[in-house]
């Protein structure tokens, strides 16, 4: 049974039990339809990372027709906007990435069905867009005031080779940010409060040329060489707990003329990820070290013509641990179980809360929907079969609504929590 600090808890009522914040809640509520035409608007507005600028435009133009008049594309290409608070000091961020992994021409419409939206993006992670927009039209209606100024942000490039690079963009042209509130999860029992440290390489393992007969014997082979490596990291032990993992992904070498050769190149990517620094740092030790055990056997093998090996960093994606017990796990915690949801925390995580996570600033990642307990509420993000169901939906708007105010403080009401 998880259970928050009586102080926290304290500050936690004092926030339920104010009109003006049951006035949101219940705002928020009335307010699905207009956040799901809000959701299916910008879906349509197609964002593969790093060509996010049309999506960015149009949710900073809603930002500001809703007040957020400051609202503007900033660092790294992101939309940023303030709601000022009381208080000059550090800020909250709240934020969900406007990037999507599918390339222009993917999204066809938005069908909805049966209380169901589908198109590809729909809820990884347009959703959080459409949420922002819903909160902070529930603080206005409510004439909530944080104490904390608040930071709404549509961030770029989260996904895939994006990297993280919106959000780290975002952290590095500012030093102002306290607090971060990611929303990337698909289920809001999910709250993710760790970052997995996750780096891939390709590793270019460089020969000659050579017929595979006629050659035989005058050169070390870059395949034969790529595979030593790769069995070599096949066999590599990882302990359950904490979760390590690793696989090598691509394999490339020769060509459709070459099968009677010997292949000049063999490039193999590995991607390993860890949720302990010590196990990544040995598990990155062994492969790097099986790659140069692999094209030193292989040379001591034939001795001649030797092979080198270049490695080439291909996205590295920092983490760290918190305590299951800070403040905005506390929080996500005490307005779960207000909401009749059952919460988990979530082990690891490539989420935007990675970045601030590994600078030392607090950061969870809550979820954008609504998953019945006991379903794993797939909702086959990254696949054009991307749906979104809207029941109860509206419960993943309250609960970010209620951990910001946590973390943000209100005005009259309570102090931030810390
Ligand atoms: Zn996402």
């Amino acid at each position: 049974m998880y259970e928050a600090k009586p102080e926290r808890r304290e500050l936690f009522n004092k926030l339920l039990a104010d009109e003006k914040v049951q006035k949101a809640l219940k705002f928020i509520e009335d307010d699905q339809e207009r956040t799901k035409e809000e959701l299916k608007k910008l879906v349509v507005i197609e964002a593969p990372s790093w060509e996010e600028e049309n999506r960015a435009k149009a949710f900073a133009q809603m930002m500001i027709e809703q007040g957020l008049t400051d609202a503007h594309i900033g660092a790294g290409g992101d939309v940023i906007s303030v709601r000022k608070g009381t208080t000059d000091g550090p800020k909250v961020l709240i934020e969900g990435h406007m990037d999507t992994v599918f390339p222009f021409g993917t999204v066809k419409g938005v069908e909805e069905k049966d209380g169901i939206l589908y198109a590809p993006g729909i809820g990884d992670d347009t959703r959080a867009l459409a949420m922002l927009l819903c909160i902070n039209r529930a603080l206005s209606a409510a004439g909530i005031t944080t104490v904390k100024d608040v930071l709404f942000v549509g961030t770029t490039r989260e996904e895939g080779l994006g990297g993280l690079g919106g959000i780290y963009d975002l952290h590095e042209s500012r030093k102002d940010i306290g607090a971060q509130i990611s929303l990337d999860n698909h289920n809001m029992a999910a709250i993710t409060y760790e970052g997995t440290i996750g780096e891939t390489y390709e590793f270019k393992i460089i020969g000659k040329a050579g017929h595979s007969y006629g050659a035989f014997g005058t050169m070390a082979n870059t395949v034969h060489a790529g595979a030593r490596a790769v069995a070599k990291i096949a066999d590599y032990q990882v302990p359950d707990d904490p979760k390590t993992t690793f696989c090598a992904s691509n394999f490339h070498a020769g060509t459709a003329s070459g099968v009677h050769a010997f292949a000049p190149e063999a490039s193999v990517i590995v991607n390993f990820r860890s949720n302990s620094d010590e196990e990544f740092a040995k598990m990155k030790t062994f492969i790097f070290n099986a790659f140069e055990e692999a094209v030193r056997e292989e040379n001591e093998r034939w001795n001649k013509e030797p092979l080198t090996l270049e490695v080439k960093p291909i996205s590295i994606t920092p983490g760290g641990k918190q305590d299951p017990h800070c403040a905005l796990v506390e929080a996500s915690q005490m307005a779960l179980e207000e909401l009749g949801v059952k919460g988990f925390l979530s082990q690891g995580g490539s989420t935007n809360a990675n970045i601030a996570i590994s600078r030392g600033i607090p950061a969870v990642c809550l979820g954008r929907g609504f998953v019945p307990e006991g379903q794993s509420g797939n909702i086959r993000n990254h696949s054009v079969d991307e749906f979104f169901p809207l029941y109860n939906a509206h419960k993943a708007v309250q609960h970010a609504l209620l951990v910001l105010l946590m973390a943000a403080g209100v005005d009259g009401l309570i102090d931030p929590i810390e």
